[in-house]
């Protein structure tokens, strides 16, 4: 089944005697294609679930399946292979590179995996999709917060990942802007099949999303799926 499936996922921190349970035992599924907000407090768990997805992090117990393959038992290598083939990260920050222009910050995913003409191919599809084929050689300093977002999301996708995470993307945007992200996020959920997961605290952004799931000390507190989600 391509997807993800947590499996008792457990991430505890132990500083000395006491332990924090930043994620205390998970379980769900997340089909391919779904669109999924991460909603909770400060401190719930949101930023180390999704850290667990994209194989940042390590697991203290239980499973994690991604498209069929069980990650725990994969070795360092495997798990960079993996992150690099399956997963897009958009960070709060965009983590663009300054001295790199938008098509160059595209492709960095490329560095990695390497798809030669067609993968620059596709960063310039992405980089069209999003709306910036006029701005392909500028740098970040010469984009707004909005236009950065997208060089973010297009090169979240530049590796056809089947996994999209996002932490807190609109934090620092204005509601238009923000708007015009979830816009664009529900457009490449739907033309690519993307299964998307979301974090964030604004309910309006969460509330577009196929399905919310809840975090509350670690730990799942509601899920609900949305008949139909709304389409742009
Ligand atoms: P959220 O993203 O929902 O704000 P986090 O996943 O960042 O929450 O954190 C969940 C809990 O785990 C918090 O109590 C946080 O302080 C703790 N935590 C996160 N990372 C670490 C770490 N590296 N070491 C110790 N505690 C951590
Ligand atoms: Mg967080």
């Amino acid at each position: 089944m391509a997807g993800v499936r947590l499996l008792n996922l457990t991430k505890h921190y132990k500083r000395g005697s006491e332990v924090i349970k930043a994620l205390d035992g998970v379980t769900l599924d997340i089909d391919r294609g779904e669109f999924v907000a991460v909603i909770g407090r400060s401190g719930s768990g949101k930023t180390t679930m999704l850290d667990l997805l994209g194989l940042l992090l390590k697991p203290t117990a239980g499973n994690l399946v991604i498209d069929d393959v069980e990650t725990t038992t994969l070795s360092d290598r495997e798990r960079a292979h993996m992150r690099g083939r399956k997963v897009g990260f958009v960070f709060q920050e965009y983590n663009l590179l300054s001295g790199l222009n938008v098509y160059e910050n595209v492709m960095l995913p490329q560095r990695y995996v390497k798809d030669g003409a067609e993968g620059k191919q596709r960063a310039l599809e992405l980089i069209d999709r999003v709306g910036l084929s006029d701005r392909i050689k500028h740098k970040p300093s010469e984009l707004s917060g909005g236009q950065m977002q997208r060089v973010a999301i297009a090169r979240s996708m530049v590796n056809k990942p089947s996994l999209i995470l996002l932490d807190e993307p609109t934090g620092a945007v204005d509601t238009e802007t923000a708007q015009q992200l979830v816009d664009l996020l529900k457009r490449l959920n739907r033309e690519d099949q993307v299964t998307i997961v979301l974090v964030t605290h604004d309910l309006d952004i969460a509330s577009q999303a196929s399905r919310h799931i809840r975090l509350k000390d670690g730990r799942v507190l509601s899920d609900e799926r949305v008949a139909e989600a709304v389409p742009v």
